[in-house]
């Protein structure tokens, strides 16, 4: 994150006049600002690449065709951002899309549940409400069996998540 908060506020300010909706739908989040963001699908600012995770259900052997992949089977978002991101958000189907993304804005990194601050939906949607989110998500991790658990938790170094996130859970 090369800027501070004010300069996201600002930003999404200036791109958002009125709340969208953030809600929690059949195991996924429903984000209503994302198909006007595009933050964390299209180029990133930071050369690290992040993993995007996928349920053992969701390997496929056409993953490329969607994906840049660091490893096979391991589909990632780089500086040119997501191959999947078009001019108005995620091309792919859902039931295509990692697990990760449907998940994000929240992330689970180092056994906790997280969000990432900068989304415009984490920075409008009001706390309680975020929450209540948080906790109906976790509840539905909770039902995930440890080897799909093991393919979605992030291992992040402390100062990434000072930085970046806020902790859920
Ligand atoms: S930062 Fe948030 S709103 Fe923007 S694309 Fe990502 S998840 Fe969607
Ligand atoms: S698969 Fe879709 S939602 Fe996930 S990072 Fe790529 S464009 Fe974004």
């Amino acid at each position: 994150m090369r800027q501070d908060l004010q300069y996201y506020l600002r930003l999404w300010r200036a791109r958002f006049s009125r709340r969208r909706k953030l809600l929690w739908r059949d195991g996924r989040l429903q984000n209503g600002y994302c198909r006007d963001c595009l933050y964390c699908c299209g180029p990133q600012d930071n050369p690290k690449p992040f993993p995007l995770a996928l349920l053992p259900h969701q390997m496929r052997p056409d993953l490329a065709d969607d994906f840049f992949l660091l490893a096979e089977g391991m589909p990632y978002i780089g500086a040119e951002g997501c191959k999947s991101c078009g001019s108005r958000g995620c091309r792919l189907p859902l039931e295509k899309r990692p697990v990760a993304c449907d998940l994000f804005p929240l992330v689970l990194a180092n056994g906790l549940l997280y969000m990432y601050k900068t989304c415009p939906a984490v920075l409008f949607t009001p706390l309680a409400e975020l929450v209540d989110i948080g906790n109906t998500a976790a509840g539905w991790i909770a039902g995930l069996s440890h080897a799909d658990l093991r393919h979605i938790f992030l291992d992040l170094p402390a100062q990434a998540l000072a930085e970046r996130y806020i902790f859920l859970a």
